[in-house]
């Protein structure tokens, strides 16, 4: 299989037949993302050759690892959707060529990627099956947005994902918990739950800001620009925001910049991961909470 760089996945696309169309991320201006610094946007070189053998490939290979037939891909790379609809077209047939009994293709997309559709082709790529996207909408707090240089604001997020909705293309939601900044965090919370209660996440995954000394937002911080949460801030942010979902849905803090792991679905789970929630933010000092952050490695 043809892989460049640390391949990115979500945790529940553990299982999925992880295929690479493209390489880095178009955007690349996240002022706290460290991903894919040194990795420019690229579509595959020699792309539907390159694609083709790796289908060859996984066809042989698949089931030896997994005992059954591959159901699910996932494009990898930062957005793979933010390809021009021909590309991603002809990438479910080949998919399709040498899986017909793959159910359905997803990757990570920017909200800016489903822009660039239109209403009939996002229709065509549900039914070629594109399906269970994962956004990495971070917030819907316009100030964060800015500041972090996410390249769209609230009414983008409502605007696209609405469209996605349309087309019948599912979609999980990535939030990044600490990204309003100090004093900020139940607001920015409170602003994304609203903007979620509008539209039909399938999941909220909740990663909490780890600050990398490589990354842009290092450097805002030492110029005075920009102050942390503290943790139980942050943890007091993933209490807005949990309170303030009022849709179905599933809520995972799974990651490993989760000092702990909390799941559930909403709204049945809700006062189970409320009261989870209360007893971290009444009993688990801050001190702790921030040496586990310090120790983290990189993502
Ligand atoms: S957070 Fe996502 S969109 Fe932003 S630079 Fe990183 S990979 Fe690209």
């Amino acid at each position: 299989m043809h892989y460049t760089g640390t391949i990115w996945r979500p945790p529940y696309e553990a299982s999925s037949l992880l295929l690479e169309v493209t390489a880095g991320c178009t955007h690349h201006k996240c002022k706290f993302c460290t991903l894919y610094a040194d990795l420019p946007f690229r579509f595959r070189m020699s792309p539907f050759q390159d694609i083709e053998a790796d289908l060859k490939e996984a066809q042989k290979r698949y089931h030896y690892f997994y005992g059954r037939k591959a159901t699910r891909t996932f494009l990898t790379g930062a957005n793979p959707f933010v390809l021009q609809f021909e590309r991603l077209m002809k990438i479910a047939e080949l998919i399709h060529q040498y899986f017909p009994e793959m159910e359905s293709i997803g990757g990570f997309a920017r909200v800016t990627d489903v822009t660039l559709k239109t209403d009939e082709e996002l229709a065509a790529l549900h039914h070629a099956g594109y399906d269970g996207l994962t956004i990495g909408i971070e917030t819907a707090d316009d100030e964060a947005l800015r500041f972090m240089d996410k390249g769209y604001l609230a009414a983008d997020i409502l605007k696209q994902c609405a469209r996605l909705d349309w087309a019948g293309i599912s979609y999980r939601f990535f939030y990044l918990t600490g990204i309003s900044g100090a004093g900020r965090g139940e607001e920015g919370a409170r602003l994304t739950a609203a903007v979620c209660n509008r539209l039909h996440p399938t999941l909220i995954g909740a990663n909490m800001l780890t600050v990398y000394p490589d990354s842009g937002l290092y450097q805002e911080i030492k110029q005075g620009n920009w102050k942390e949460e503290s943790e139980l801030e942050k943890y007091r942010e993933v209490r807005a925001l949990v309170e303030g979902l009022e849709i179905p849905t599933e809520f995972a803090a799974l990651g490993a910049s989760n000092a702990f792991q909390l799941y559930g679905v909403l709204p049945k789970d809700k006062p189970a991961l409320l009261k989870t929630l209360d007893g971290i933010i009444d009993t688990v000092k801050e001190d702790d909470l921030r040496e586990y952050r310090e120790h983290l490695p990189h993502l």
